[in-house]
């Protein structure tokens, strides 16, 4: 797989890194790698298919020598680390970004200032081998981080920063339980924000905890945001990557903790990359993908099938390339090597195709970051905790494009940030603030077409609980009502009903939200309430009901689904296809064919991006078929499939495999141009001229 051809024309302008498909390695320095020689690293990284090296700066520990009498320098380091790490990068074209970890200093630090450092409320420091967490509100993070940004960004030409864990911990790395920060200066700011003490314990039954909650967010972002500004002024071009809050570039994390709860989340790094594509707004970003296990065993590495597995999905919905060792390249585990190596080759020689692009889906997902904040005060909090996760799921796996829509942009930008879209799905999206359900009812009476499940908009902004449903458009009176333990129950569905032949109830289990139809509103599917499911002999239908499955209201042009139970958080559990076709025909019905579509066996991801400069049309392909729970082997090709591209030219070209594809013949009677695709590996990215 992945056709090589002559090298590609990548830029070797360090400075502009940032605003093209890059191509990164992070290495995360240990004290001895201070002394690996320079320019055989920078060499190393060029050799992999890299353009920018990621190498540590300071923060905990210096790698150059520092004025600074609280900044404790490398004690291995001879000379200038990153000095001569500069001077190498660049020499060999690449950018070098420079990491700094403000998070923790040594004792040489917490010393001089205890007081700026995290204390719980039994006094006790954050303190792991030797080195000591920083509060937020101390003078660590407020101020001494930004001398040492000063001095270092004032004496060094990097190309970039990246600051790693910007805000609050409760845990250790060994993951063991703190408590939240009580220090003076928490207790003084937070009492200047909402006038009372902090709160005793982090739950939601501490009157305290909610506004604590907020306060955590909106100091981290403030932090953040001033420490942009000071970066802007000592060193105007730098680029500072970053998560929320302010950035030039987005940049995240793809990794497993072996002791996250089963099943396997095969779609973290799509998730991760569609969440960023919606957050940036047309920011370049990345989402390192660790090349390790877990964090206790930073030295056996994922397979390269992983590597691929997490690569195709970023690449297919915007992001870029970004792999994360801990240490140099030098690792004793490098079983990913070859196959990260080649894909980083095959993206440099293909770089043209991936730049300016744009989605093209016509669906989101509404991802919502005040809805996970307050989910603890929802009355759905438990059964509905993987909504979101299984209406990913039934997009992806109904092989439909999709993108993310972010609440907070939403927030900021209202109508702008939904006009892209023919249907959203919002799974159980519990908080919403007055002006995101303005927007978003304003959306669907221009003609956009809007399903809700289960507490959709019952809480506000904070999570308290509403007099009726945010969103005006659900066609619902008032608040409906939450029936718990559903076990047993069913849907019936009438005769073409939907698209399921030879089926006639789809289950129900979990909580039931019993709600008053809006005039006019139409219903789909009727309630079998619990049915009796033993002995034998008493399993039979002895109730049937007229409570619906899905209510249906026009709004101004659109329309507004309600459906009144968690199919999405079931089809999370149960995998059930008959729940994706519940969940995905409801909208289908209503907008127009999909921008594209591919037949044949397989599980696939599709996804679809423009190119605005050339009007290029990129469609991704990914091949899950390697996966097995949190096994991920190389994917088996997928023979024989067919794509339907919209509006696509005659010709295009399979970027991996290196091959011509021809239309069959005209557009059929959907506007469907059909293509005969070489095998597809891990993934296949095909690229079409418009028509
Ligand atoms: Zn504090």
């Amino acid at each position: 797989m992945l056709h090589e051809h002559e090298q590609g024309s990548a830029s070797t302008d360090t400075k502009t890194w940032w605003q093209r498909p890059y191509r990164m390695i992070q290495t995360n320095l240990r004290q001895p790698d201070a002394l690996v020689d320079q320019k055989m690293l920078a060499r190393q990284v060029k050799d992999f298919g890299a353009d920018v090296l990621l190498y540590n700066i300071g923060g905990i520990f210096a790698f150059y020598p520092t004025r600074l009498e609280l900044h404790a320098v490398n004690p291995y380091m001879k000379g200038d680390a990153l000095g001569d790490a500069i001077e190498a990068a660049h020499s060999e074209g690449l950018a070098l970004v420079g990491r700094f970890d403000m998070s923790k200093a040594t004792r040489i630090a917490y010393e001089a200032h205890p007081d700026w450092f995290v204390h719980n409320a039994r006094g006790e420091s954050l303190e792991y081998n030797g080195t000591y967490q920083a509060c937020v509100n101390g003078g660590w993070y407020q101020d001494y981080a930004l001398q040492i940004i000063s001095e270092s960004l004032g004496k060094y030409d990097v190309d970039g920063v990246f600051f790693n864990m910007f805000g609050y911990t409760n845990f250790n790395y060994s993951g063991e339980y703190f408590g939240t920060c009580a220090c003076a200066n928490c207790q003084r700011r937070f009492h200047d924000m909402y006038g009372k003490a902090l709160p005793l314990k982090e739950d939601f039954s501490d009157p305290s905890y909610a506004d604590y909650l907020e306060f955590k967010d909106r100091t981290a972002l403030e932090l953040r945001s001033k420490v942009y500004k000071h970066i802007k002024q000592v060193a105007p071009k730098v680029a500072m990557t970053g998560y929320r809050g302010d950035s030039d570039l987005i940049r995240m994390e793809t990794q497993r903790a072996l002791e996250r709860p089963q099943p396997e989340w095969a779609y973290q790094a799509g998730e991760q990359a569609r969440w960023g594509r919606a957050y940036g707004r047309g920011k370049t970003m990345s989402s390192t993908s660790a090349n390790f296990i877990d964090y206790a065993w930073r030295f056996t590495s994922e397979t390269g099938a992983y590597q691929l597995a997490r690569a195709a999905q970023q690449l297919a919905n915007g992001a870029t390339l970004d792999f994360y060792l801990l240490g140099v390249m030098d690792q004793d585990d490098r079983k990913a090597f070859p196959d990260t190596s080649r894909l980083f080759k095959w993206h440099r020689d293909n770089e043209q195709s991936y730049k300016g692009l744009s989605s093209g889906a016509k669906i989101a997902l509404y991802s919502s970051h005040k809805s996970g904040m307050y989910r603890g005060r929802t009355a759905s909090r438990t059964t509905a905790a993987d909504a979101f996760r299984g209406a990913y799921r039934a997009l992806v796996e109904a092989r439909l494009p999709f993108d993310f829509v972010s609440d907070e942009i939403v927030d900021e930008d209202g109508i702008k940030a939904l006009e892209a879209y023919e249907a959203i799905v919002m799974p159980n999206i519990t908080c919403l603030s007055d002006a995101e359900a303005k927007a978003i009812d304003t959306w669907v009476s221009k003609g956009g077409v809007l399903l809700v499940t289960g507490e959709t908009g019952f809480y506000d902004a904070r999570g308290n609980r509403r007099e009726r449903v945010a969103l005006a458009s659900v066609p619902v009176e008032g608040l409906p009502m939450q029936r718990k333990n559903m076990k047993g129950s069913y849907f019936r569905i009438a005769d073409g009903e939907l698209p399921l032949p030879g089926v006639g109830l789809l289950m129900l289990d979990e909580d039931y939200y019993v709600a008053t139809p809006a005039s006019g509103a139409e219903t789909v599917l009727t309630l079998l309430p619990p049915q009796r499911f033993g002995p034998p002999e008493l399993c039979f239908p002895d109730f049937e009901s007229t409570l619906p499955g899905a209510l249906v209201g026009a709004h101004g042009k659109g329309k507004a689904i309600y459906a009144p139970w968690h199919a999405d958080a079931l089809y999370y559990r149960d995998s059930l296809p008959d729940t994706r076709v519940f969940l995905t025909d409801l909208i289908l019905r209503h907008i127009a064919p999909a921008p594209v579509k591919v037949k044949g066996r397989g599980s696939i991801e599709l996804t679809i991006q423009r190119q605005q400069a050339s009007g290029n049309i990129l469609v991704h392909l990914v091949n899950f078929g390697g996966q097995r729970n949190n096994l991920y082997e190389d994917a088996p090709a997928l023979h024989g499939l067919r794509l339907g591209v919209r509006g696509a030219g005659a010709n295009g070209r399979a970027l991996v495999s290196g091959q011509s594809v021809a239309a069959e013949g005209p557009a059929d009677s959907e506007g469907y141009v059909w293509f005969d695709l070489p095998p597809v590996e891990a993934f296949e990215a095909v690229e079409f001229a418009p028509a």
